[in-house]
């Protein structure tokens, strides 16, 4: 019996992977679980039906209302950024799902490397901040990152029983997103809801605009710089609109290996959980006599500037990648809130990127504040923007 640890329980991929532990009750138990406590109501059915230990929201004022909807046996109530990392450290678990959004992931994510925790990341976020600081931490714990990104599955699933040394790229692929054929001229004037309708996963908010302005792909080649040790010109970004081939890894000799299938987070979910076996699963089997042509192209650098973006700040390195994201978060809420246009994303992460720091990161209060000065430097900027508009 496996005992997972569950960061981010209420989101996309915490709930896909609550329906898993459902499916498999004989293999897994829910240890703890954690969210930022918007949905106390769901938080409690959760509780009812999976018996956690312990359950850690980052809003304490939910702790409150949560406590008064828990009926007996009451899990351990912890609260605050120090209660998420006092879950992911002290709660016995067998696994931590890192499934929270963005940079509030970072302190827990590292909490459980740091208690020796096999990990299974779907937080993209936390590596590209402190990708050198969580790989080496994890190298010195002797702890497992195991990928729940598809294309990161793909490329883990790719990369198995072969050499690193023998590899010469990995191809990531993407979907395009919402605006793949919009021209360049018409994006500045999108709106919340053509950018939030994703044509191929359903997934939470924050990430499907990041999948509308390719930011998602620029942080996954951050991301797989950290999971596989490649460098950046060694990560080729390729648009591939039906997302049946998550991603490949292209080796010495010209030979190409792809991991293919439906979209469905389950199924790398379900193997970051069961790394390194594999079990069969309800989800709908990939036909390949019915999916139609499959196609790949080049992605348009010039419409979607945040590619670059991210490829430029995982080059300079030090600080530029923790800007880059935390700029993205804030320009990304204030989309969401109608505070900017679409375009602004790009041009205020390109903003804040302008003059920061290079030099390694030497410890994760470092990048905490550098990450804190970023956000309220972009909310002066999305103020000056909107005229201080409240959102
Ligand atoms: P969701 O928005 O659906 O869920 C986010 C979760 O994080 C919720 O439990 C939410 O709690 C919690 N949360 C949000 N903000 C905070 C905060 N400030 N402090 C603490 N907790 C917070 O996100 P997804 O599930 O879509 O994505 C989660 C992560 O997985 C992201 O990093 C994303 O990039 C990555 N990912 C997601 C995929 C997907 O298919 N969805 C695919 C690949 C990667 P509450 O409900 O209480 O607000």
């Amino acid at each position: 019996m496996k005992r997972i640890t569950l960061l981010g329980a209420t989101g996309s991929i915490g709930l896909r992977t609550l329906d898993l532990v459902a499916s498999f009750p004989e293999e897994f138990q829910v240890a703890g679980l954690a969210a930022r406590g918007s949905n106390v109501d769901l938080l409690a059915d959760l509780c009812r039906k999976y018996s956690p230990r312990a359950v850690a929201l980052l809003d304490a004022g939910a702790v409150d209302r949560r406590a008064r909807r828990l009926t007996a046996p009451r899990p351990e109530l912890l609260a605050g950024p120090e209660g998420l990392a006092a879950l992911a450290r002290d709660v016995d678990a067998d696994v931590v799902v890192s499934a929270l959004v963005g940079g509030a992931g970072l302190l827990p994510t590292m909490a459980a490397i740091q208690a020796g925790r096999t990990l299974a990341l779907a937080n993209k976020e936390t590596l590209v901040m402190a990708g050198s600081l969580m790989t080496a931490a994890a190298r010195r714990r002797g702890v497992k990152l195991l990928p729940v990104d598809s294309e990161h599955s793909a490329v883990f699933q790719c990369l198995a029983g072969h050499n690193r040394g023998d590899v010469h790229r990995i191809l990531l692929t993407a979907s395009g997103g919402p605006f793949r054929e919009t021209p360049k001229t018409r994006l500045a004037s999108v709106t919340v809801e053509d950018a939030l309708r994703h044509p191929t996963w359903k997934m939470g908010a924050k990430i499907t605009i990041d999948s509308a302005t390719l930011m998602n792909k620029g942080l996954e080649i951050i991301e797989a710089h950290w999971l596989f040790d490649v460098a950046s010109d060694r990560v080729q970004v390729v648009v591939h609109p039906q997302s049946i081939v998550h991603s490949m890894v292209e080796y010495v000799d010209g030979s190409v290996i792809a991991q293919l299938g439906v979209a469905d987070m389950g199924v790398p979910i379900l193997y970051a959980l069961t790394y390194p076996e594999r079990r069969p699963t309800p989800a709908p089997r990939l036909d390949l006599t019915r999916v139609g042509p499959l196609t790949f192209y080049e992605p348009d650098a010039d419409k979607f500037p945040c590619l670059r973006l991210a490829r430029a700040a995982l080059e300079q390195g030090g600080a530029a990648p923790v800007v880059l994201n935390a700029a993205n978060e804030i320009a990304v809420a204030a989309f969401l809130h109608r505070r900017i246009g679409f375009t602004d994303i790009a041009d205020l992460i390109e903003r804040a990127l302008v003059g920061s720091r290079a030099g390694e990161l030497r410890s994760i209060e470092e990048c905490v504040a550098i990450d804190a000065e970023t956000r309220r430097d972009v909310e002066r900027l999305v103020d000056a923007r909107d005229g201080g508009r409240p959102a």
